[in-house]
């Protein structure tokens, strides 16, 4: 397995393998990688020749200067994962590498990236999209491959990919989960183990709320509050929003609606979890 810390290492390796005829796909991520990654991982290796990790914590998409402080950053597990699974480079900047002196170009997304997280995190989607745009033109992938956990990031990064044709196809893998619900997370790690427990309730609060649609209650407001209470009756949850939109333009919802996300943002103590089910498919 190649590990590359430079930018133009790593398209070199790139165009060589292109030039070959392979094709090449891609899965950014900020490290500290559980199986959730690894699905991702392996998503992208049935659809390519050649699978290319990132581990880069990203400063630009931290809104809280503590968050991004105490970012999980287990490398040498990283690596370990990555050989298991069959990567065949690992793209592990620097931030220097990244943003070296000088640097001020910035991806501006648009309004799909004011609702939701982009309304609780200001600048957090602008960060993306920059650091997104970037390790494009580093790993210059054929196909990327991104989780579903983080809804709202896959449709701004569909949108950016298509607005500035970028030319990779982009991949949308389900949310893998723990066996009480809970959306794998790298932040999960940092749950107190009572905490760990009362986090079951995000994707249980979901859930109620999946089972009522079901059954044909098309009441948002009472769907959102269905979920809500079910969070609120967890002494070591706090909820930040709980939001029902439609998942292709995340405004919101029409009345009678047959499709919707429900996005949610949950603390235990400092740590901030964000779990998401789409309604009606
Ligand atoms: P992160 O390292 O958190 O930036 O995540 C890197 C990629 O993995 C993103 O595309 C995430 O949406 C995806 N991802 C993270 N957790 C999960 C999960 N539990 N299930 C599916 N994809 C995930």
């Amino acid at each position: 397995m190649f590990v590359f810390d430079q930018p133009s290492a790593m398209q070199q390796w790139s165009d060589t393998q292109r030039r070959a005829g392979h094709i090449v796909a891609f899965v950014p991520t900020m490290g500290a990688l559980h199986d959730g990654h690894l699905a991702l991982v392996a998503d992208a290796r049935r659809r390519a020749d050649l699978v290319v990790v990132s581990i880069f914590v990203n400063p630009l998409q931290f809104d809280v200067r503590d968050d991004f402080a105490r970012y999980p950053r287990p490398i040498d597990d990283d690596l370990h994962a990555c050989r298991g699974a069959g990567v065949d480079a690992v793209y592990a900047p620097t931030a220097d590498a990244m943003y070296p002196a000088g640097f001020q170009t910035h991806v501006q997304p648009g309004p799909l990236a004011d609702v939701l997280e982009g309304a609780h995190r200001p600048g957090h989607f602008e960060g993306v999209t920059t650091v997104v745009t970037k390790l494009f033109g580093a790993v210059r992938p054929h196909v990327a491959v991104f989780g579903q956990k983080d809804f709202q990031q896959l449709a701004i990064i569909r949108r950016m990919t298509c607005d500035l044709d970028l030319g990779v196809e982009i991949i949308a893998h389900p949310t893998v989960r723990e066996s009480d619900g809970l959306a794998m997370s790298s932040r999960n790690r940092r749950l107190l183990p009572a905490q760990r427990e009362a986090a079951g309730c995000v994707s249980q609060a979901l859930d109620l709320a999946v089972h009522r649609f079901n059954a044909g209650d098309r009441d948002a407001a009472a769907l959102v509050q269905l979920a809500n209470s079910h969070i609120d009756a967890e002494p070591l949850a706090r909820r930040e929003y709980m939001a029902m939109v439609d998942p292709d333009t995340l405004a919101p919802v029409e009345p009678a609606f047959e499709r919707a996300l429900l996005a949610t943002a949950v603390w235990f103590d400092e740590v901030r979890l964000i779990d998401n089910v789409v309604l009606g498919i």
